[in-house]
């Protein structure tokens, strides 16, 4: 029979699984078990509203029966099976794609370390070729009458014919590998190995996984001073068939926890936080929720799909239930199950459910205060969890207009002048000086480049803490936020920022006066988009700097400049160059103002080019700048 291929990238995967050093092997076990307890789900799913499926609940089963003799263990159940299409579908191709972008995306690890694919992220069916040589796959969808058989020994490729009748469901055949010095693989053979794998990683799957296995007892009849004993087979049932998650907390370890999230969710990582949630009353339900180590690789991008699996008192009704999770808290992994729900509600329906809608409210409030408590007990635990997911709390701040301002105000972070460490809001307002009403702010596109910014310096030097904004959404959500604590924000790079005292403030004013016809002229030279020119006795060493008038600030601009499809003349910042009074350049500016116009208006397009350039804004017309430094290099000769 001609030999079909493999797709190409489960080419790769496979061979990844026939090389394989890992050394956990024993999950093809796990994974098996998984699809046909899926398996089994489905059916019985199905079986709620289809009369035409006759297993009552309790003729469901998954069987493990080893064979010593033929080298095999076979794997089956009796779920949904699988159709000629669906055998070449689902096992001619990866089914997981996301394992291989995902590979390509971070497994080498940002420590160089390398993440072993195989072992922590679950890659199913295929990694049963990491202990077998030969593998069988016959299955008889529920409903058809034609039985199929998939067959494979590895990479070069599979065959797929009818096969005999048999009853419906899927058994999965291993013909086991021989032993080798390191690897014993006819261990899976045993019933004392098989008990344990069970039990280990599969003890909570909800359909009895069962096992003919030998015991032995007192043959009726014998003698008491010469008891005789007889073997006989007997079918045990391997797990305990307790979901994990209607145990309480205090009787899982984070082992078990762990194992479980990573199975289900697909994660290479242990979990950074389990979070169980069980109330009874009005809507009862239990919630077991785990917050990732690390954002997974498409988390920040359209592909995301948001939402936690919904059960109906054990029953899976939905994989992914986004009406449960807000966008912020979009991260969270896990599963809700609730006595309350019906099993037959559709899709539609569940959008309007009332008892829903109370969950995902009681949700939202238990997230936040575990995100709390961790902030406040676990605080590097915390920064961890923010350097993944914090962006999207920021998102959170600023989406709806505004409206999740008090779920999340205290659970951001920001980097600041004080400490390499970053702050919260609350923090920073406990360290306000005497007087300070105001929560100042600057941003840009790194901590070096905020901190040297020249009105930064001006803050900070006179003592005040200064927050650094180097994420794009920061500085929108604190335009969102607009107070906290009766704060105002401030952007030192603004007008509002102005420190000054009553009389710093009417000697500016004065020197700017008497300078009017002076500034007017650069302001005019300068062109563009400036709408002042001014003195400023804010900046210490710093000639120049770009002050910001009006909502928009000037690194806004460049946000919002960069936005895909943002039109390069939409949001504009109203622009002021502020020269420092005190620095030498004033005096030599007044200087050609009486003497040299023409060269007072190059060296003011240069000091306007610099004072971009600092604030990190791009220069509209290099060449035009560049000319204009050579001729001054000339000129002064
Ligand atoms: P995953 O379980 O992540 O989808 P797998 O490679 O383990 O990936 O399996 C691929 C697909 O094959 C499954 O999604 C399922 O549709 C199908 N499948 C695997 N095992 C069984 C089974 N025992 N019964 C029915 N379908 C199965």
């Amino acid at each position: 029979m001609a030999k079909k291929q493999f797709k190409t990238e489960s080419k790769k995967l496979l061979d990844m699984m026939i090389n394989s050093v890992y050394t956990h092997k024993e999950i093809f076990l796990r994974e098996l078990i998984s699809n046909a307890s899926d398996a089994v789900d489905k059916l019985y799913f199905r079986s709620l509203t289809d009369s035409s499926v006759t297993l009552k609940k309790g003729d469901y089963e998954i069987r493990l029966i080893p064979d010593k003799a033929a080298r095999t263990l076979e794997i089956r159940d009796n779920g949904c099976g699988m159709t000629r299409d669906e055998l070449e579908q689902n096992l001619g191709t990866i089914a997981r794609s996301g394992s291989f972008e995902f590979k390509k995306a971070g497994a080498s690890g940002e420590d160089g370390e390398k993440v072993d694919i195989i072992g922590q992220f679950g890659v199913g069916f295929y990694s049963a070729f990491m202990v077998s040589d030969h593998i069988t796959v016959t299955s008889r969808a529920y409903g058809s009458d034609e039985t199929w058989k998939w067959q494979s020994s590895g990479v070069d490729g599979y065959t797929v014919e009818q096969a005999e009748t048999g009853e419906p469901g899927t058994s999965v055949l291993l013909r086991l590998r021989p032993d080798t010095e390191d690897e014993k693989y006819s261990e899976f053979l045993e019933e004392y190995r098989l008990r344990s794998l069970v039990s280990k990683y599969s003890d909570y799957i909800r359909w009895p996984i069962r096992m003919e296995v030998t015991k032995s007892r007192r043959r009726e009849g014998s003698p008491d001073d010469a008891p005789e004993y007889e073997e006989y087979r007997e079918d045990e049932t391997l797990n305990r068939m307790i979901p994990i998650w209607k145990k309480e907390k205090s009787e899982v370890t984070d082992e078990e926890y762990s194992v479980f999230y990573q199975d289900k969710f697909r994660d290479f990582e242990a979990p950074l936080k389990v979070i169980r949630q069980k109330t009874e009353g009005v809507s009862e339900y239990v919630a077991l929720l785990f917050i990732p180590a690390r954002a997974p690789y498409n988390y920040y991008s359209r592909d995301y799909e948001k939402g936690l699996q919904l059960y109906s008192n054990g029953v899976l009704i939905m994989d992914k239930c986004a009406e449960l999770l807000p966008d912020h808290f979009s991260f969270v992994r896990g599963l809700v199950d609730s006595a309350d729900l019906s099993l037959n509600i559709s899709r539609e329906m569940l959008q309007h459910d009332r008892q829903l809608k109370l969950i995902a409210r009681a949700l939202e409030t238990k997230i936040k205060d575990e995100l709390e408590k961790m902030l406040e007990n676990e605080r590097d635990k915390y920064e961890e969890f923010f350097k993944a997911f914090g962006t999207q709390l920021k998102y959170g701040l600023y989406a709806d207009y505004g409206m999740h301002k008090a779920v999340l105000k205290d659970l951001v972070l920001f980097g600041t002048s004080m400490s390499d460490k970053p702050t919260t809001l609350k923090e920073y307002v406990s360290r306000l000086r005497d007087g300070q009403d105001k929560i100042y702010y600057a941003a840009g596109d790194s901590r070096g480049q905020v901190s040297r910014l020249p009105q930064v310096e001006a803050v900070t030097g006179k003592g005040y803490e200064v927050l650094f904004l180097t994420e794009d959404v920061d500085e929108f959500a604190l335009m969102m936020l607009h107070e906290y604590d009766g704060k105002e924000f401030v952007n030192v790079c603004t007008e509002g920022a102005d420190i000054g005292t009553d009389e710093e403030k009417e000697s500016l004013k004065a020197e700017n006066e008497a300078a009017k016809d002076m500034l007017d002229f650069i302001k005019e030279s300068v062109g563009g988009d400036i709408s002042a020119v001014r003195f400023t006795n804010k900046l210490k060493d710093h000639p120049v700097c770009i002050a910001s008038e009006g909502p928009v600030s000037a690194s806004m601009e460049k946000t919002l400049g960069r936005m895909p499809g943002a039109e390069q003349s939409s949001i504009k910042a109203e622009k002021v160059l502020e020269i420092n009074a005190a620095h030498p350049i004033a005096e030599r500016l007044k200087a050609l103002f009486a003497e040299d116009k023409e060269k007072l208006a190059d060296y003011g397009r240069i000091l306007y080019a610099n004072a971009r350039l600092i604030s990190g804004l791009p220069i509209e017309d290099p060449a035009a700048v560049g000319e204009l430094i050579t001729k001054l290099m000339l000129d002064n000769r």
